[in-house]
């Protein structure tokens, strides 16, 4: 009603917005809105006659509205989530307008980028981030921007006081502008160059190692037990080991390639070491380019081994988890090398730096270097103040300066190895640089085995044989002297008996004409004399004549005319000869004959030599004993050729007698020449010792020998060997 009067008063129109009723339609309360215009109505007069109430229901409207006013709440609520969600993300993240302006910038990026959203947002990306303008980002980014496509793309950001690797994510958004996520990956991607460089100086301290190395990985059957061995990886010595390429050993299994090993309890050894982490070690010899070589083998665990499975993770979870195996590979890998090189029984160590400080030592190391005191310096100058000038330190600096690998083989050192003064001591030394991944020398591998004994032994051994060849080659030298002074004197001997024999024969001339009276008569007792003074002249000429044939067979002058000679001829032309002796000794002489046609190749004027001198001896040293007659045996055997036959073989012609005998001592020296085993000058028997001498060496000279036992007292035999005839 006041809207009325207000109305009819002349006052402006009245307006009820979205005025609320609830009202029953359609059988239902429901809310309705409604809005409500009163206006004046005039009359012809032109004064307001009445009011008009225009009345139009708005529900439809309101709903609508308040409908789009809860969405907008609702917008507000997700954008302000996603912004809490993108902040709590490790990634970084900003959004750009069309012209690159920087929209919004999450509470990451503001850490990572150091500046706070309000300083960069509303200027472009440009400003803020002036090194990027010419570089890859800008590139992809005005990409991105064009074309309207994701780009994604990993950037090194390096300047002063930053070095970093990023992973780029770039969206296009609705509104014509780019989303940019990125990730430091810097991490991940040092651990990566860590685990290269670890794995390259892993392969360098085994490749340069001098002892055989490989990494076994256990092959395991369906219910997990460990049945076989791969084997990854081998160093070049563990590949010469086994004479195997290290292909064809990386390629193969411990069983397929050493079946033996199982037996041989390698197999049980490592899956033992595999499982309870205890190292193992076994000796065993095993056929190598076919000849036994003995092997030790030492195994250690490296790692657990068990790479774990990615299942199916968001790409960033992957990322992670790479990155996060990449940390534990990290460490295994260097467990892995540490364990190695700690466990290695060759002296083994690290040093880093130009100054080459110690930074990873084994027992085997520290026993070599500091065996009797403590090696506490932290580089070789400072632990071994007595090498230097030795060229052995500055070889350090050298292979750090250069890069080039050094290997110095029984290297002296002057070392005061057990504290007690400095000692000669050699050295199999080894410096291997170690790179990093931009192949810069970091460090020095080095192997240092201490030789010492082995250097020792072998220059003992190496002076010993200098000392038996020096003896040798004196020994060589007295022989060639003692063979021309032999040669001399048997030409004196040949010059001086022809020389004698001129005025003995004259000797013999004029006693036979003295004793046939040509110059006069000769009393009995002249006649005596002159018998005494021809056997003294004719002895003499035997003897002459003995001395001029051993020389000459001594000098070689001797020559053999060899023919077949029966046997049993020779014998009974030499009994012949010796008969009238036999029988004024009154020996008894037997010949036990030979095979009837058995013939021996033989010079027969000088086998007849042989056989006379060899009886004669016999006649000469057997006589009377206890009222016994001495007895004369000559025998004759046949020694088969290797083939089992006689012809080809040897006949052995074998004479025997009851003498006085040769002591043991004797029986090698009476075959040299001038020996006789009865010195006594007032001794029984005539002759000059040569018989013998001479005897052996015409056998010799035929192809035979002469060799003599005999027994003291009981008798001698002599056995002369002849070749038999070949018919
Ligand atoms: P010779 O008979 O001229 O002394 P030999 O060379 O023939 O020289 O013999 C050397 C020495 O060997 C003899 O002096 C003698 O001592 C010893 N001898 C040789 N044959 C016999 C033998 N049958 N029995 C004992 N001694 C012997």
């Amino acid at each position: 009603a006041a809207d009325y009067a207000q109305v009819l008063a002349g006052e402006p129109p009245v307006v009820h917005t979205n005025v609320r009723h609830t009202m029953v339609r359609n059988g239902d309360a429901e809310d309705t809105w409604w809005t409500y215009t009163d206006t004046p109505v005039f009359g012809d007069d032109g004064a307001i006659a009445g009011v008009l109430t225009l009345c139009e229901e708005t529900t439809a409207r309101v709903l609508t509205e308040r409908r789009h006013a809860a969405s907008l709440i609702a917008v507000e609520e997700a954008e302000r989530h996603v912004a809490r969600v993108l902040d709590q993300v490790a990634d970084r993240y900003l959004t750009m307008d069309p012209e690159f302006r920087i929209l919004t910038v999450n509470a990451a990026a503001e850490r990572a980028i150091g500046l706070s959203a309000s300083r960069i947002s509303g200027r472009t990306h440009w400003e803020a981030f002036p090194t990027s303008v010419g570089s890859a980002v800008e590139r992809q980014y005005r990409r991105a921007m064009q074309e309207r496509v994701p780009v994604q793309f990993a950037h090194h950001y390096v300047g002063h006081g930053y070095d970093l690797h990023v992973e780029i994510d770039v969206y296009p958004t609705d509104d014509g502008g780019l989303a940019v996520f990125w990730r430091d990956v810097t991490e991940r991607v040092r651990a990566a160059a860590a685990l290269a460089e670890s794995e390259r100086r892993f392969r360098t301290v085994q490749d340069a190692s001098p002892m055989g190395f490989g990494i076994h990985r256990a092959v395991r059957d369906d219910d997990g037990r460990v049945v076989d061995f791969a084997i990854p990886y081998i160093n070049a010595a563990g590949a010469r080991l086994v004479s195997r390429s290290r292909e064809v050993v990386q390629a193969g299994t411990m069983l397929a390639m050493w079946p033996g090993t199982a037996e041989a309890g390698v197999l049980a050894d490592l899956t033992g070491t595999l499982m309870t982490g205890a190292p193992s070690s076994r000796e065993l010899l095993y056929e190598r380019d076919g000849v036994d070589a003995g092997l030790a083998i030492t195994a250690v665990r490296i790692g657990e081994g068990a790479d774990a499975e990615l299942g199916d993770v968001t790409a960033r979870l992957r990322a992670e988890r790479e990155r996060d195996r990449l940390f534990m590979d990290l460490g295994a890998e260097r467990e892995r090398l540490r364990s190695v090189i700690l466990n290695m029984p060759a002296p083994l160590a690290l040093l880093e730096g130009p100054e080459h400080r110690y930074t990873l030592v084994n027992d085997a190391y520290r026993r070599v270097s500091g065996g009797g005191r403590d090696i506490t310096g932290p580089t070789p100058r400072q632990a071994y103040p007595e090498l230097a000038g030795q060229g052995i330190l500055e070889k350090f600096d050298e292979v750090f300066a250069t890069g080039e690998p050094w290997a110095g083989a029984e290297t002296l050192a002057l070392y005061d190895r057990n504290g007690t003064g400095v000692i000669d001591t050699w050295f199999n030394l080894r410096y291997e640089p170690l790179r990093a991944a931009d192949g810069r020398v970091t460090g020095i591998l080095n192997f240092a085995v201490d030789v010492t004994e082995q250097v020792r032994a072998r220059r003992e051994v190496e002076g010993l044989l200098a000392e038996s060849e020096a003896a040798r080659a004196g020994a060589e030298v007295a022989r060639g002297e003692a063979q021309a002074a032999n040669q001399a004197k048997s030409q004196f001997l040949a010059t001086m008996s022809h020389e004698l024999r001129t005025p003995l024969n004259a000797i013999g001339g004029y006693t036979e004409l003295i004793e046939l009276g040509i110059h006069g008569p000769v009393t009995d007792a002249q006649r005596a004399a002159l018998e005494r003074i021809q056997q003294s002249q004719r002895h003499l000429l035997g003897l002459i004549a003995g001395v001029l044939d051993y020389s000459r067979v001594e000098a070689g002058a001797v020559t053999y005319r060899m023919v077949d000679v029966p046997v049993t001829e020779a014998v009974a032309e030499a009994e012949a000869l010796l008969a009238p002796q036999l029988r004024a000794k009154g020996l008894g002489y037997t010949w036990s004959g030979a095979a009837p046609g058995l013939t021996v190749r033989a010079d027969r004027e000088k086998l007849q030599q042989i056989l006379l001198n060899l009886l004669s001896n016999a006649v000469k040293f057997t006589a009377l004993r206890d009222g016994m007659h001495g007895r004369i045996e000559v025998s004759c055997t046949v020694e088969a050729n290797d083939a089992g036959e006689a012809a080809g073989g040897r006949v052995c012609l074998q004479i025997r007698d009851t003498g006085e005998g040769i002591a043991g001592a004797d029986l090698e020296r009476i075959f040299e020449p001038f020996v006789q085993v009865d010195q006594r000058l007032t001794r029984a028997y005539s002759g000059v010792g040569l018989g013998l001498a001479i005897s052996r060496d015409l056998a010799r000279g035929m192809e035979g020998d002469l060799t003599a036992e005999s027994t003291l007292g009981l008798g001698s035999t002599f056995t002369l060997t002849l070749p038999a005839s070949v018919p």
